[in-house]
Protein backbone atom coordinates (compact mmCIF):
# COMPACT_ATOMS: atom_id res chain seq x y z
CA UNK A 1 0.00 0.00 0.00
CA UNK A 2 1.73 3.15 -0.85
CA UNK A 3 1.75 6.71 1.26
CA UNK A 4 -0.78 8.25 -0.58
CA UNK A 5 -3.50 5.10 -0.17
CA UNK A 6 -2.42 4.98 3.93
CA UNK A 7 -3.46 9.00 4.04
CA UNK A 8 -6.88 8.50 2.08
CA UNK A 9 -7.24 5.82 5.10
CA UNK A 10 -6.34 7.50 7.74
CA UNK A 11 -8.57 10.75 6.48
CA UNK A 12 -11.82 7.75 5.58
CA UNK A 13 -11.75 6.74 9.42
CA UNK A 14 -11.34 10.17 10.87
CA UNK A 15 -14.39 11.49 8.75
CA UNK A 16 -16.14 9.08 9.95
CA UNK A 17 -16.21 11.17 13.50
CA UNK A 18 -19.09 12.77 14.40
CA UNK A 19 -19.12 16.64 13.41
CA UNK A 20 -15.64 15.99 11.14
CA UNK A 21 -16.11 16.71 7.64
CA UNK A 22 -13.73 15.81 4.54
CA UNK A 23 -11.40 19.39 5.55
CA UNK A 24 -11.31 18.98 9.10
CA UNK A 25 -10.25 15.05 8.45
CA UNK A 26 -7.75 16.34 6.59
CA UNK A 27 -6.54 18.64 8.84
CA UNK A 28 -6.45 15.97 11.76
CA UNK A 29 -4.57 13.75 9.54
CA UNK A 30 -2.17 16.37 8.70
CA UNK A 31 -1.44 17.40 11.93
CA UNK A 32 -0.88 13.62 13.33
CA UNK A 33 1.86 13.05 10.59
CA UNK A 34 3.44 15.64 11.77
CA UNK A 35 3.49 14.66 15.28
CA UNK A 36 6.02 12.00 16.77
CA UNK A 37 5.43 8.66 16.67
CA UNK A 38 4.98 7.95 20.09
CA UNK A 39 2.39 11.07 20.19
CA UNK A 40 0.34 9.22 18.06
CA UNK A 41 0.56 6.06 19.31
CA UNK A 42 -0.21 7.27 23.32
CA UNK A 43 -3.61 8.68 21.37
CA UNK A 44 -3.93 5.36 19.40
CA UNK A 45 -3.82 3.68 22.45
CA UNK A 46 -6.05 5.91 24.92
CA UNK A 47 -8.58 4.98 22.08
CA UNK A 48 -8.44 1.35 21.94
CA UNK A 49 -7.88 0.81 25.89
CA UNK A 50 -10.75 3.03 26.50
CA UNK A 51 -12.67 1.11 23.68
CA UNK A 52 -12.05 -2.15 25.51
CA UNK A 53 -11.88 -1.25 29.14
CA UNK A 54 -14.81 1.26 29.31
CA UNK A 55 -18.30 -0.77 29.76
CA UNK A 56 -21.82 -0.25 31.38
CA UNK A 57 -22.02 0.77 35.14
CA UNK A 58 -23.75 -2.99 36.44
CA UNK A 59 -26.28 -0.25 38.73
CA UNK A 60 -26.86 3.00 36.51
CA UNK A 61 -25.16 2.18 32.83
CA UNK A 62 -22.88 5.17 32.80
CA UNK A 63 -19.27 4.59 31.38
CA UNK A 64 -17.25 2.92 33.42
CA UNK A 65 -13.88 0.69 33.91
CA UNK A 66 -14.96 -0.32 37.45
CA UNK A 67 -17.73 -2.51 37.84
CA UNK A 68 -20.01 0.03 39.66
CA UNK A 69 -19.50 3.36 38.20
CA UNK A 70 -18.01 6.68 40.87
CA UNK A 71 -21.01 7.98 41.00
CA UNK A 72 -22.98 4.95 41.98
CA UNK A 73 -19.91 4.29 44.32
CA UNK A 74 -20.33 7.59 46.00
CA UNK A 75 -21.90 7.11 49.50
CA UNK A 76 -22.76 11.03 49.87
CA UNK A 77 -25.04 11.54 46.45
CA UNK A 78 -28.86 10.39 47.54
CA UNK A 79 -29.90 7.34 46.36
CA UNK A 80 -33.37 8.28 47.13
CA UNK A 81 -33.31 10.52 43.48
CA UNK A 82 -32.92 8.63 40.16
CA UNK A 83 -32.31 11.15 37.00
CA UNK A 84 -33.06 9.03 33.77
CA UNK A 85 -31.25 9.85 31.04
CA UNK A 86 -30.54 8.55 27.39
CA UNK A 87 -26.73 8.68 27.14
CA UNK A 88 -23.54 8.51 29.26
CA UNK A 89 -22.86 11.93 27.34
CA UNK A 90 -26.36 13.21 29.37
CA UNK A 91 -25.25 12.28 33.03
CA UNK A 92 -21.92 14.20 32.20
CA UNK A 93 -23.91 17.18 30.78
CA UNK A 94 -25.94 17.25 33.83
CA UNK A 95 -23.06 16.98 36.28
CA UNK A 96 -21.15 19.71 34.80
CA UNK A 97 -24.00 21.86 36.14
CA UNK A 98 -22.80 20.69 39.93
CA UNK A 99 -26.38 21.08 41.56
CA UNK A 100 -27.48 17.51 41.11
CA UNK A 101 -26.96 15.12 43.71
CA UNK A 102 -28.94 12.23 43.41
CA UNK A 103 -28.00 8.89 41.24
CA UNK A 104 -28.50 8.44 37.60
CA UNK A 105 -30.09 5.58 35.40
CA UNK A 106 -28.72 5.86 31.75
CA UNK A 107 -31.34 4.07 28.82
CA UNK A 108 -28.39 3.63 25.88
CA UNK A 109 -31.30 4.88 23.78
CA UNK A 110 -34.97 6.10 23.60
CA UNK A 111 -38.34 4.45 22.12
CA UNK A 112 -38.11 4.72 18.70
CA UNK A 113 -40.91 2.67 16.63
CA UNK A 114 -39.46 4.71 13.91
CA UNK A 115 -36.41 2.61 14.02
CA UNK A 116 -38.02 0.03 15.34
CA UNK A 117 -36.37 0.61 19.10
CA UNK A 118 -39.06 -0.87 22.07
CA UNK A 119 -39.17 -0.80 25.71
CA UNK A 120 -37.48 -3.96 25.64
CA UNK A 121 -34.47 -2.29 23.95
CA UNK A 122 -33.89 0.10 26.53
CA UNK A 123 -32.78 -0.18 29.99
CA UNK A 124 -36.38 0.26 31.55
CA UNK A 125 -36.67 -3.11 33.19
CA UNK A 126 -33.16 -1.98 34.71
CA UNK A 127 -34.60 0.89 36.30
CA UNK A 128 -37.96 -1.01 37.48
CA UNK A 129 -35.34 -3.23 39.23
CA UNK A 130 -33.64 -0.36 41.30
CA UNK A 131 -37.01 1.58 42.79
CA UNK A 132 -36.25 0.46 46.08
CA UNK A 133 -35.99 3.19 48.36
CA UNK A 134 -36.92 5.76 45.76
CA UNK A 135 -38.68 8.73 46.18
CA UNK A 136 -38.39 10.89 43.18
CA UNK A 137 -37.45 9.75 39.77
CA UNK A 138 -36.56 13.00 37.21
CA UNK A 139 -37.27 12.04 33.73
CA UNK A 140 -34.53 13.81 31.81
CA UNK A 141 -34.56 12.30 28.21
CA UNK A 142 -33.97 14.89 25.94
CA UNK A 143 -37.43 16.82 24.09
CA UNK A 144 -37.87 15.42 21.43
CA UNK A 145 -40.25 13.29 20.33
CA UNK A 146 -38.76 10.08 20.88
CA UNK A 147 -37.14 11.20 24.67
CA UNK A 148 -41.27 12.61 25.33
CA UNK A 149 -42.72 9.55 24.23
CA UNK A 150 -40.09 7.92 26.47
CA UNK A 151 -40.66 9.78 29.29
CA UNK A 152 -44.26 9.41 29.28
CA UNK A 153 -44.08 5.78 28.79
CA UNK A 154 -41.92 5.39 31.84
CA UNK A 155 -43.69 7.94 33.60
CA UNK A 156 -47.12 5.46 33.22
CA UNK A 157 -44.78 2.68 34.56
CA UNK A 158 -44.35 4.24 37.21
CA UNK A 159 -48.02 5.69 38.22
CA UNK A 160 -48.69 2.47 40.62
CA UNK A 161 -45.49 3.28 42.88
CA UNK A 162 -47.42 6.22 44.45
CA UNK A 163 -45.06 6.99 46.85
CA UNK A 164 -42.66 8.07 44.28
CA UNK A 165 -42.83 11.29 42.70
CA UNK A 166 -42.40 11.58 39.03
CA UNK A 167 -40.82 14.92 37.73
CA UNK A 168 -39.81 15.70 33.71
CA UNK A 169 -37.43 17.88 32.79
CA UNK A 170 -36.74 18.66 29.33
CA UNK A 171 -32.72 18.34 28.95
CA UNK A 172 -31.20 18.46 25.70
CA UNK A 173 -27.35 17.43 25.12
ZN1 LIG B 1 -23.41 3.68 37.96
Amino acid sequence: MSNIDSFSRLCAQLAKLPGIGRKSAQRMAYYLLSQPPEQVEALADAILTARRTVHECRVCGNYTDQDVCSICADERRDGSTICVVRDPRDVAAIERMRDYNGKYHVLHGTISPMEGIGPDDIRIRELLGRLSGVREVILATNPDIEGEATAAYIARLLKPFSDIKVTRIAHGV
